[in-house]
């Protein structure tokens, strides 16, 4: 990995400063439960654009009357716009040592934008995409079956249940969600990747800002990997030799 260009956080070696952190990954990786130990782990804040748009709204601030009176004439609320929400929100102080950051940048102006915003932070954005095979994904989610009564949730391929079909606590018939069909994976792995390929190459090509980690493993072990990898892109040896040591949750 390359050496990164930005100086080091001025902050005691045995606290790791995480800075900001992009997590990517496809439908059914599950980065959300990746995000969650992140935002635990480190006591930082996860930045949604989507609940930053509703907060807003909510409150009737000055930018959310203004996406609202987009939205109700039915056109998409502007990358400016959006721009500006994250910008407010990264003026609060529990983002000081670094954030989750969730569904942002989603273009390639946006994340220019955001380095300029960052120019004079410590920390640069690092991205980590989390890659599952797509053979793997598929089955997670057309295999998964649902049971009506107590809410158990198999995966015909994975997690079987010892009886075809049928619930191993009451004997419940198991049901299929009516959105979990190859037809609507390929067109959500189809969205994501149009969708995320700008920003992935964006910060692919800046040196020692991206990192793939494997994410066809235990939730443990993809939380560990993505520690360590979070670890190597921040150049903090430190930390990086105790993760590998140490029992994630
Ligand atoms: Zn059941």
């Amino acid at each position: 990995m390359s050496m990164m260009s930005m100086p080091k956080p001025l902050s005691n070696s045995s606290i790791f400063v995480p800075g900001p952190v992009l997590l990517l990954g496809a439908p059914g990786v599950g980065k959300g439960t990746q995000a969650k130990r992140l935002v635990e782990r480190f006591s930082i804040p996860q930045i949604s654009t989507g609940d930053l748009l509703r907060e807003h709204r909510k409150n009737q601030t000055e930018l959310g009357m203004l996406a609202e009176e987009l939205m109700a004439k039915g056109l998409l609320v502007p990358d400016d716009l959006v721009n500006q929400m994250v910008a407010t929100r990264l003026t609060e102080p529990d983002t000081r040592n670094g954030y989750i950051l969730d569904g942002f940048p989603r273009t390639l102006n946006q994340a220019e934008w955001l380095d300029r915003q960052l120019a004079d932070s410590l920390l640069p954005v690092v991205a980590i995409s989390i890659v599952v095979p797509e053979r793997i994904l598929l089955e997670r989610i057309t295999g998964r079956l649902i049971c009506p009564v107590c809410g158990t949730i198999y995966n015909m391929y994975s997690e079987p249940p010892s009886q075809l079909g049928i619930c191993d606590r009451e004997g419940a018939t198991l049901t299929q969600r009516a959105d979990d069909t190859e037809p609507v994976f390929y067109e959500r792995m189809n969205a994501f990747r149009s969708k995320t390929a700008a920003v992935v190459e964006y910060y692919r090509s800046h040196g020692g800002r991206f990192a793939e980690v494997d994410g066809n493993l235990s939730m443990d072990e993809v939380t560990r990997s993505i520690l360590a990898t979070l670890f190597e892109l921040r150049n903090a040896t430190d930390s990086l030799e105790s993760v590998q040591h140490e029992k994630v949750r």
